[in-house]
């Protein structure tokens, strides 16, 4: 196991190696979620199938992995019935272990995921009156140490592979009972007709209604976004074997535009995101000059605002109509003064970038070394925003209660280990 082992932080600012695609499993079977199509016609051949017989499987397995979610081959009733229990010896259809499931009083979800070689990691799932949102972790940890950022202070690192990214999104439409013919509560509900009236009185069971393949048939779950553990481009090969498995039509099947990945600044690799994955962008910029940004995101030192900026103006597919998000945390006395507020809208104007900008106000953790913004700053530093013409929306802290805000993202075990260490510290200073 030593390739998928634990890896201490090289440093503030450098990409952690890229995990190999099949975590190996003791029983020796091998997991197909998030191998390509390609790569499980190749398998089935190597373990037997001639050339016709494999490319056939590999597309109806494909389908009832990603199209109907199932997690049997018993239940792939066009695949001959001899043939399943030959598919079961030698294959597998993983999910993520689920640790702990939490349900916050205002609808959000939170689960505590594990590895199949034992890492925990988080996800969440944020329902809104016309969208339910994944929010999806790209790393186990994360290198880049933004001192705002909880995850940012997790001491060991790994990065996900395409199966355990790709694993959290069917585990989502798992648990929310969102396959064809599911027996779920949900489903049970009956057509999107039904749903809807039901909806009107329980808001949990709202959904989009704008088109978008996903949402045709009134599931809860429409949008996705990387803003849950780690840099998602740091993890550039196995993010983009994910979200092409998300986006494949004859799989989940959603679109492009209903996902969004939120960077720091890796600014050589944001031109290859908006090309190769090609969904919405996210910067967290936070800051508006080099001291404030090299304090706070100190990947700044490297890439520093203006390479940064250049970056968002030519980011593949960025339009009026697909703006890109600059995520701004607020902190007290540190980045939300009038002239911040001026200096970002000039930025935007002088860079001439579609772009929108959320606030979002700090979500203190123990420790932490910032305090929140007050609200009337807050909301005078959005209206000078708005001013300009720039959309500015604050963002509402969801999930408080079970620690599912944004940037709380930090694994119990890990918070566990921590407690661990400090009644250790004291048991040795007593001694
Ligand atoms: N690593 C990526 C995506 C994950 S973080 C990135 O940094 O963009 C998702 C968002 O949450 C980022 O904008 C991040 O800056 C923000 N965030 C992190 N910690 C936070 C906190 N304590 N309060 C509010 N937002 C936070
Ligand atoms: Fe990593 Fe994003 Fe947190 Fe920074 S804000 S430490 S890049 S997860």
């Amino acid at each position: 196991m030593a390739d998928t082992a634990l890896m201490s932080i090289p440093g503030q600012a450098d990409p952690v190696p890229v995990a190999r695609d099949i975590t190996p499993r003791a029983d020796g079977r091998i997991d197909l979620i998030g191998l390509p199509r390609e790569r499980i016609r190749e398998l089935f051949a190597e373990a037997g199938l001639d050339a016709k017989q494999a490319k056939l499987r590999a597309k109806q397995v494909f389908h009832w992995l990603y199209h109907r979610g199932v997690t049997e081959f018993e239940a792939m009733t066009d695949i001959a019935k001899t043939m399943r229990p030959w598919l079961a010896e030698r294959f597998v259809i993983g999910r993520p272990e689920v640790i702990e499931a939490q349900h916050s009083s205002d609808g959000t979800r939170k689960w505590l995921l594990r590895t199949a070689d034992g890492h925990d990691f988080e996800m969440v799932f944020i329902p809104d009156a016309d969208r339910g949102t994944l929010c999806i972790s790209s790393q186990v940890g994360c290198t880049l140490n933004c001192r705002f950022c909880h995850t940012g202070t997790m001491r060991l690192v790994r990065n996900l592979t395409p199966g355990e990214i790709v694993g959290q999104v069917m585990l989502a439409r798992d648990a929310l009972g969102e396959w064809p013919n599911s027996s779920s509560p949900q489903r049970k509900l009956g057509s999107p007709a039904d749903m809807r009236d039901r909806a009107k009185e329980d808001p949990s069971l709202r959904w989009d209604d704008e088109e978008g393949e996903y949402t045709s048939d009134g599931r809860l779950l429409t949008n996705i976004v990387l803003m849950g553990m780690g840099e998602p481009l740091y993890n550039f090969d196995n993010v983009r074997d994910a979200m092409k498995l998300v986006m494949d039509g004859e799989g989940l099947a959603l679109s492009k535009r209903r996902i969004t990945l939120s960077t720091s600044g890796v600014v050589p690799m944001m031109e290859r995101c908006g090309d190769e994955i090609g969904v919405n962008l996210a910067v967290s910029l936070h800051a508006v000059n080099k001291d404030v940004r090299d304090e706070i995101v100190p990947l700044n030192r490297k890439y520093g605002l203006e390479d940064l900026l250049a970056a968002c103006a030519a980011y593949p597919g960025a339009s009026n109509a697909r703006r890109i998000t600059f995520e701004y945390v607020m902190l007290r006395d540190k980045n939300d003064s009038d002239a911040d507020a001026r200096e970002l809208v000039r930025l935007i104007r002088d860079y001439g970038l579609p772009a929108k900008v959320n606030l979002i106000p700090f979500n203190p953790w123990p420790g932490a070394p910032y305090e929140c913004s007050t609200p009337e700053r807050i909301r005078r530093f959005s209206e000078i925003v708005f001013e300009a013409g720039i959309s500015a929306p604050v963002r509402t802290p969801r999930g408080r209660d079970i620690d599912a805000a944004c940037g709380q993202l930090k694994t119990a075990a890990e918070k566990k280990s921590r407690a661990q260490r400090d009644r250790e510290a004291a048991a040795a200073s007593n001694a």
